[in-house]
């Protein structure tokens, strides 16, 4: 059974023209100096800045207080002034659909952030599991690389994410599965233990690369790490790339989150193929990255993300291959059963080849590595992600794909 929710009914981003509004600045997505430096802007005294910075922090994050007025440890006087100056709106939810698994799709419509500019719509998805609840965060509106396998490959980039919107996605999924204290909750102002919370792990592998956006991902994940912010831990926290090597190392030293590598073939021809961004970083150096990834331990281990192909890439000498690329780098493995989408030209492998491919795996000391597929019903799964937008401009594509992460590593 899909429920499909229209909670505010519109054309998609990509059939409106746009909506441009001035609206006033969000306070989520900022670092607690940064708020303390717009409460300065409104003439908080400094003396008071840092002390309302935390306790905004508190609100937003740990309660997920959205209007200002509820937060009853701040003056009347000053909530007036807050509410005047910013806002903590969150984004129009589209549609929401629950698939017969329990799992959840939303369509967020973020606005337009510049005049000419089409509003934002992307997608997150939350799996519930018996023993965690995960939920997929988008890094951008679909993704300049063009993976051959991926539905969000085939559509084109209209932009970065900023923090704001990558945090309000976890928000805003909080707000819909009833993820913060209330009467049902412990109400002591701090937040949800972490094991009773429904949203347990956060895995950037909703659409985009998320290495392509790096600081705002940075500036969005040190805060839902932070104790004082969302407060998952880090290693709750899965960082998936299709491999931009120049800033592996930057992601290990400054967010510190798990990594997960989108490898998908063993050889190169292959992998050009698969993920294109290959040609540029081919498998070797993209494994040497993963062998110095800061912090890496048999207890804090790389991810291996390996989707079945049916004839493509599922030999088992593929796995013998697999096994052998990988030794000696503290790893996981996770074959993800190819999710179709329309128009695709691949298949998923078959199951006996798969657990033939598994069980080489497995005897190599991988346990579990099957990914079960997760909202299907809905087009939640792996790689079906896919939103209506508008293109932008080559130029901007170009500089966003190729440009920011050699800048950013001095390349
Ligand atoms: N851009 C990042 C993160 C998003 S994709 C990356 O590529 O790693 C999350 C995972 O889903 C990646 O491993 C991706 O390769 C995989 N994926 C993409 N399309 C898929 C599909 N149709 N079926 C199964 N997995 C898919
Ligand atoms: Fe982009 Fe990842 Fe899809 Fe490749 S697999 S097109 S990098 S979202």
């Amino acid at each position: 059974m899909v429920i499909a929710l229209d909670l505010k009914q519109g054309p998609p981003a990509a059939g409106r023209k746009s909506s441009f509004q001035q609206r006033k600045p969000s306070l989520i997505g900022l670092s607690r100096a940064a708020l303390a430096a717009r409460l300065g802007e409104i003439g908080i005294p400094e003396k008071q800045r840092r002390m309302r910075a935390s306790q905004l922090w508190s609100w937003i994050y740990q309660r997920g207080t959205t209007a200002f007025d509820d937060m009853t440890n701040i003056s009347k006087s000053l909530r007036a002034e807050l509410n005047a100056a910013f806002t903590l709106e969150r984004p129009q939810i589209v549609t929401e659909q629950v698939s017969e698994d329990g799992t959840r799709k939303w369509l967020f419509r973020f606005p337009a952030q510049a005049p000419g500019e089409a509003p934002a719509d992307i997608e997150t998805v939350y799996i519930p599991e018996s023993d965690r609840g995960t939920l997929c965060v988008s890094s951008q509106v679909g993704c300049t690389l063009t993976c051959s396998f991926c539905h969000t490959g085939t559509q084109t980039l209209v932009r970065n994410l900023t923090a704001e919107e990558i945090l309000a996605q976890i928000l805003t999924a909080r707000d819909r599965i009833g993820d913060w204290p209330n009467a049902n909750r412990p109400d002591d102002g701090a937040s949800i233990p972490e094991g009773e919370r429904a949203i347990t792990n956060i895995v950037m592998m909703g659409m985009g690369e998320p290495l392509y956006n790096f600081e705002n991902v940075k500036d969005a994940l040190l805060t839902a790490s932070d104790g004082e912010g969302v407060s998952l831990s880090k290693r709750r926290i899965t960082l998936s790339t299709s491999g931009v090597v120049p800033m592996i190392g930057r992601t290990g030293d400054e967010i510190g989150v798990m990594l997960a590598i989108s490898l998908h073939a063993v050889r190169d021809d292959l992998r050009n193929e698969l993920v294109p961004l290959n040609k540029k970083y081919p498998i070797k150096g993209l494994l040497e990255a993963c062998r110095s990834y800061p912090g890496l331990s048999n207890a804090k281990r790389i991810t291996f993300e390996y989707v079945m192909l049916k004839g493509v890439n599922d030999a088992l000498s593929d796995a013998k291959e697999l096994v052998r690329l990988l030794s000696g780098i503290p790893s996981k493995i996770n074959l993800i059963p190819f999710n179709p989408w329309p128009g695709t030209r691949y298949e998923c492998s078959d199951w006996e080849q798969i657990e033939r491919f598994a069980d080489i795996v497995n005897r190599a000391g991988y346990a579990s590595p099957v990914r079960t597929p997760r909202g299907r019903d809905i087009m939640a799964a792996c790689g079906q992600l896919k939103s209506a937008s508008e293109r932008m401009p080559a130029w901007k594509k170009r500089e966003l794909a190729f440009g920011v992460a050699e800048r950013a590593a001095g390349l």
